[in-house]
């Protein structure tokens, strides 16, 4: 099998950062691609790449994840396998990679999923130490939007919602497939709120059909179980068919990345942008559009 990975960097209706996303999507594809060209997993590729993209102050997982409501940064993370293992945190605070701290709870729990200051402690168990993942950009933006209620100001937040959750999916020479996803979640949150993208089947989801991830309004993307309906249609459909299918059937703005177990990719955006890339041995793309 040929190796693919690709990546997104959020979907939305601000594109910000555009050279800088553009950049960091590139850093993450070479990155992500050197461990399958090697013969390395899926698992260590989509990881890999997301991790850069944590690492990476211009987007909105890891160093550069927007404030919730209260000024605090609480953040989700994911991976899914085509052999069905997972493994995911929610409103993690104070780490630098919760995608690392997601593959922890895969790999070395009998749990899919832990959250809150838990999920923190488990990090620290795990031997990640401690990490602020606030810039100085997000904290200026958060002062310029602080507001005393959530509620009066909730659509006001909706417009400003930009692209930057990131995720990977790629199969490797074995024909594996994996998925991985990280997210600050959406600007000016609820403390404690938590997306799609560290819920199965949701904003995440992998099987011997195929692996998808999703960003976007998690509400409505967790609401809907995209993440198993989209798989599921690979039964039937080709990836681009299957995400053609989607986008008609649901009114509201997500981007997502869908690979099959042929290696065949789709990337579609049902938002006014999204920031994705792909390498294979056909070349790189990246794309803001
Ligand atoms: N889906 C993410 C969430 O709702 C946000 C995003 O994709 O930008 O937390």
């Amino acid at each position: 099998m040929e190796p693919v990975l690709v990546v997104h960097g959020g979907a939305g209706n601000k594109p910000y950062f555009i050279e800088e996303k553009k950049d960091g999507i590139s850093n993450a594809l070479e990155a992500g691609y050197v461990i399958l060209k090697s013969g390395g997993s899926a698992l260590d590729a989509v990881v890999k790449a997301v991790v850069v993209m944590e690492d990476d102050p211009h987007f909105n997982a890891g160093y550069g994840s927007v404030c919730g409501i209260d000024g605090q940064i609480e953040m989700d993370a994911s991976v899914m396998t085509s052999d069905g293992r997972f493994g995911a945190v929610a409103a993690i605070k104070n780490v630098k990679n919760p995608v690392l701290i997601a593959r922890k709870v895969m790999e070395e729990t009998e749990h899919h999923l832990i959250v809150g200051e838990n999920a923190t402690r488990f990090a620290r168990v795990m031997g990640f130490g401690s990490f602020n993942p606030l810039t100085p950009e997000q904290e200026k933006r958060y002062r310029e939007y602080k507001s005393p209620s959530y509620y009066s100001k909730v659509d006001e937040f909706r417009k400003l919602y930009g692209l930057g959750t990131v995720g990977a999916i790629a199969i490797d020479k074995n024909g594996d497939m994996a998925v991985a996803a990280s997210t600050g979640g959406l600007f000016m949150h609820l403390p404690g709120r938590v997306g799609d993208t560290p819920i199965i089947g949701a904003g995440i989801y992998a099987n011997a059909l195929g692996a998808v991830t999703f960003t976007g309004f998690g509400e409505r993307i967790m609401k809907n179980l995209l993440g198993k309906v989209v798989v599921e249609m690979l039964k039937d459909f080709e990836p681009y068919e299957a995400v053609r299918r989607l986008i008609q059937q649901y009114d509201f703005p997500f981007g997502v990345i869908l690979i099959d177990k042929k290696g065949r990719t789709a990337i579609a955006h049902s938002s006014r942008y999204m920031a994705w890339g792909t390498i294979s041995r056909k070349g790189k793309q990246v794309e803001i559009e």
